[in-house]
């Protein structure tokens, strides 16, 4: 079988903007080369798998892209990061069930590092390539608030010379998009270097979120 590999996910993306068509729909995306090398796409989700009713969801989230667990499990953020962010949401005082959780790129890219799958880091063409998934999520879900987990969720939104580190726990306003706060990936607080620089990232996170949190029920 010939390997396709696009330019776009537009032509994969169905009218039905319903999330269980979506997320069946995204298996079969060959928008980008990221296909090809990864187990699965890995859609968005509500903890409790209740993506039948997007009326009750007000927060969605935006990471980067899955990891080595989330491309194994074929949902987003269950590996090491997703329980970071699952015990920073219960700090910040936000309702784990009305919080979805997704990816800017779906398919996991990685590069061989013996035996591990190390992370590499979705190009603007994969982005860009992704973004109509993305698009129908926001459509589906229609949150009121997203909240973008680090510079790649934040720079797709935001534009490239958005800065998390100087502009993190803002509102920002954006054409045609719901109101958003970029705030640090939960795996950037687990790659920090020293004990302190984890804790103060942490608390800074959790600030940000409840920063969110308040957003959300003003
Ligand atoms: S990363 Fe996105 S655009 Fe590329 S194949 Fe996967 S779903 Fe399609």
């Amino acid at each position: 079988m010939p390997v396709i590999a696009g330019e776009s996910a537009a032509p994969f993306v169905p009218a039905d903007r319903s999330l269980p068509v979506l997320r069946e729909a995204v298996q079969q995306c060959r928008g980008c080369e990221l296909y090809l090398t990864a187990t699965q796409a890995v859609f968005g989700e509500v903890e409790s798998g209740n993506t039948e009713e997007p009326g009750q969801i007000s927060i969605m989230m935006i990471g980067e892209q899955p990891g080595d667990s989330e491309d194994k499990a074929g949902r987003p953020f269950v590996g090491p990061a997703g329980k970071l962010l699952d015990q920073a949401l219960v700090e910040a005082g936000i309702d784990r069930a009305k919080v979805y959780v997704t990816n800017t790129v779906k398919h996991f890219k990685w590069e061989p590092r013996g035996k591990i799958r190390l992370h590499k880091k979705p190009g603007a063409k994969e982005i860009r390539a992704c973004r109509p998934w993305l698009e129908a999520e926001l459509e589906a879900v229609q949150p009121r608030l997203i909240v973008c987990l680090g510079a790649t969720a934040a720079q797709g939104l935001l534009g490239a010379n958005f800065k998390v580190t100087q502009s993190h726990g803002e509102v920002q306003r954006s054409l045609m998009l719901p109101p958003i706060i970029a705030t640090l990936h939960p795996s950037a607080i687990l790659r920090a270097l020293t004990e302190e620089d984890r804790e103060s990232q942490m608390a800074m996170f959790i600030e940000d979120l409840k920063g969110a949190a308040k957003f959300v029920t003003a």
